[in-house]
């Protein structure tokens, strides 16, 4: 059983992830309208990424017999000033998710609710990941500025990434 408040606390996580999903749509409509086609494909695996976060959370509550609760998605931000501005964005974003599970770590703690702790180091290792990519691509379009070139480059690197669900539960 899942206490009431980590119930409520998971499924805000769910609309948060959701959110973020929504957020990444933005970005890869941002992009694709610099004909940054691989930048586009990037930000659209990170849509299917952050569902599938959102659907471990939903999943979990209703294993745990809790219920999942439906709330309106935030209208992401959609103002951007260039490539450079996204990929800042996208790291301040990951920095924000990254804080919100450690908050849910914390009540996870507090209660000893050790299923939900289990669950959640899953997304605290995954936050490794989503921070040190966004801050990789950030450093690169940086150095990208002013270079058409090198920007093409990695926009090429950036069109074979594929979304691969982790097998891992
Ligand atoms: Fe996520």
């Amino acid at each position: 059983m899942l206490s009431k408040e980590l119930e409520k606390a998971l499924n805000e996580q769910i609309n948060f992830e959701i959110y973020s999903s929504y957020s990444y749509l933005a970005m890869a409509s941002y992009v694709e309208s610099l004909d940054l086609s691989g930048f586009g494909n990037f930000f659209r695996v990170q849509v299917q990424e952050e569902l599938f976060h959102a659907m471990k959370f939903y999943d979990y509550i209703l294993q745990k017999g809790g219920n999942v609760e439906h709330d309106a998605i935030n209208r992401p931000n959609q103002q951007f000033n260039d490539i450079i501005d996204v990929f800042q964005k996208g790291l301040e974003h990951e920095q924000e998710v990254t804080r919100r599970i450690y908050n849910l770590a914390d009540l996870a703690n507090e209660e000893k609710d050790h299923a939900t702790i289990s669950l959640l180091r899953w997304f605290i290792d995954e936050q490794v990941e989503e921070e040190n990519s966004f801050s990789t691509i950030l450093k690169k379009v940086k150095r990208c500025n002013d270079n058409p070139a090198a920007l093409y480059m990695l926009d090429d690197e950036l069109a074979t990434r594929i979304f691969t669900p982790p097998t891992t539960k």
